[in-house]
């Protein structure tokens, strides 16, 4: 037994009682912080790095600064095939780096600012769990303990590194990836998931080589029909189910990696290592609490955030799969209203949206095509170009399709998106997943004209036989 639950001071504890201690400051974090000081929760954030955490300091935020940059520069030769003259995008690694630095500092001072606003007391520190009502906070060369009624862990991850791979030099994760000072000439990525596929997609576009070397094939847990499209991007090659043997450092890096038996090796100027993340479930003190963690080391938390540990709750990453920050910031919110006691439906969404920023991108939500098909007798699946849409047309947007996975009766179970621009379009079809829409409904709501998102009304339109701008072949 610890000497707080015998009642016992340790010398140096302030003693403040909070009624909520977050204990991380990243997106789910700093959004149950804010939602709980909404409620008049007296809460304190701890944080041992920057407000925003991954996310925002070393995650989507500067990657989608950096992609929207290469997206651009990717433009130049359909600029001038309609006749606008540019010249050759010649990148400067620093500035991007730099103007990327100063708008994430711009996004972490707002962060900031709300949690003031919202009278969230913000602590610089490591916290670590003492038991299940105090926490020892570190800050700097002092430390303190505090008090309080509630918890809730939301500490993120953080880059997998296998053993025999060490970071350093030009062997980086995404983290190092981002804030280059210069292009390099080529770029070997291990992993094929999201991160291999947007990095890639960012080297690519400003003119490295990129080689992704895939255990399977990229973006595995999507459809290989959306995917496909991905793969046709230029200056990327995909070596697909390869097995990497070992990766030696240097001025360049050598992966050797073996593949249907055979051996092979990639050499680049700089290697990713991008294959998943861990929790940062150690060195936190959970073991001083009643928390649990699943055999992947993810704490066990149910759709309000609630651990085995009754005073401690959870968000975010550490919270398990999908470790995406939308999902995060919904965690972060049901876990502040479930400590609030306030009635509340909690996190339990049919679907969680995944969009890949590549070039073009790619939205899932729902029930893939795939899945569907192993699992289901009866599904239907509607396809609809994105050339049938006049805006995707008028502006090189044309390739790439919408597909919807429904029911015989038209339910809509899943839309998944390729094409350029389709990122905009992921929370309307998730609205559709969300609400139980038929093929009808959406048939039935105005999509403005001209834009992308009618292509998931003309593909309603298609899977319900009656399409406008596409035809379908007349039986003779
Ligand atoms: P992902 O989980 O997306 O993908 C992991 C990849 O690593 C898979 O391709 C997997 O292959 C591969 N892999 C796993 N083990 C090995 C191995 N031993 N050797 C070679 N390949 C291996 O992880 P990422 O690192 O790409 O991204 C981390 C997280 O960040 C993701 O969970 C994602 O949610 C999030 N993220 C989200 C973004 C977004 O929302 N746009 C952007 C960037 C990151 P296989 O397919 O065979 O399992």
């Amino acid at each position: 037994m610890h000497f707080h639950q015998m009642g016992i001071m340790v010398m140096g504890e302030v003693g403040r009682e909070y009624g909520l201690v977050v204990l991380g400051g990243g997106p789910a974090g700093y959004i149950a912080a804010i939602r709980a000081g909404e409620l008049g929760l007296d809460v304190a954030l701890v944080e041992k790095g920057l407000l925003g955490g991954v996310c925002l300091n070393s995650g989507c935020i500067p990657s989608k600064m950096l992609l929207n940059a290469s997206h651009l520069v990717s433009e130049m030769g359909y600029l001038s095939s309609i006749g606008i003259r540019t010249s050759a995008g010649k990148v400067d690694m620093k500035r991007l780096s730099s103007e990327c630095q100063r708008t994430v500092a711009r996004l972490r001072g707002g962060i900031a600012q709300l949690l003031e606003k919202n009278g969230v007391e913000v602590i610089e520190g490591i916290g670590r769990f003492e038991s299940s009502g105090h926490m020892h906070i570190k800050e700097g060369k002092s430390s303190r303990s505090i008090r309080f009624r509630k918890a809730i862990v939301a500490t993120g991850s953080r880059a997998y590194v296998p053993d025999g791979i060490s970071i350093g030099g030009n062997i980086i994760t995404s983290r190092e990836a981002l804030f280059l000072s210069e292009l390099p000439k080529s770029v070997a990525i291990i992993g094929a998931g999201y991160i291999a596929a947007e990095m890639g997609t960012f080297f690519a576009e400003l003119g490295s080589k990129v080689s992704i070397l895939a255990r399977s094939r990229l973006l595995s847990r999507m459809d290989a029909d959306l995917v496909r499209e991905v793969c046709k991007q230029e200056n990327i090659e995909i070596y697909e189910g390869c097995s990497v043997k070992s990766v030696k450092g240097g001025k360049n890096v050598q992966v050797a990696f073996e593949r249907e038996g055979k051996l092979g090796k990639v050499i680049a100027e700089k290697v990713i290592i991008a294959i998943g993340r861990l929790p940062n479930t150690e060195n936190i003190g959970l073991e001083n609490t009643q928390v649990r963690l699943d055999k992947d080391k993810f704490i066990q938390a149910d759709y309000k955030g609630a651990t085995s540990d009754p005073r401690i709750f959870a968000a975010g990453d550490v919270a398990g799969p999908p470790l995406l920050a939308h999902k995060a910031f919904m965690q972060g919110e049901a876990a502040a209203e479930a400590v609030a006691g306030i009635a509340s439906a909690g996190f339990q969404p049919t679907a969680i949206p995944e969009v890949v920023f590549t070039s073009p991108e790619i939205v899932c939500v729902g029930v893939s095509e795939e899945e569907a098909r192993r699992k289901m007798l009866d599904v239907r699946v509607v396809r609809l170009p994105l050339s049938a849409v006049g805006k995707a047309v008028s502006t090189n947007a044309q390739n790439g399709f919408c597909k919807i996975v429904h029911s015989p009766k038209g339910l809509v179970l899943g839309v998944h998106m390729v094409g350029k621009g389709v990122s905009e379009l992921a929370a309307g079809a998730c609205l559709a997943v969300e609400m139980g829409a038929y093929l009808d409904d959406i048939a039935g709501t105005v999509h403005p004209h001209p834009t992308l998102s009618e292509c998931l009304h003309e593909c309603a339109q298609l899977g319900l036989g009656k399409p406008w701008h596409y035809a379908i072949a007349r039986k003779k």
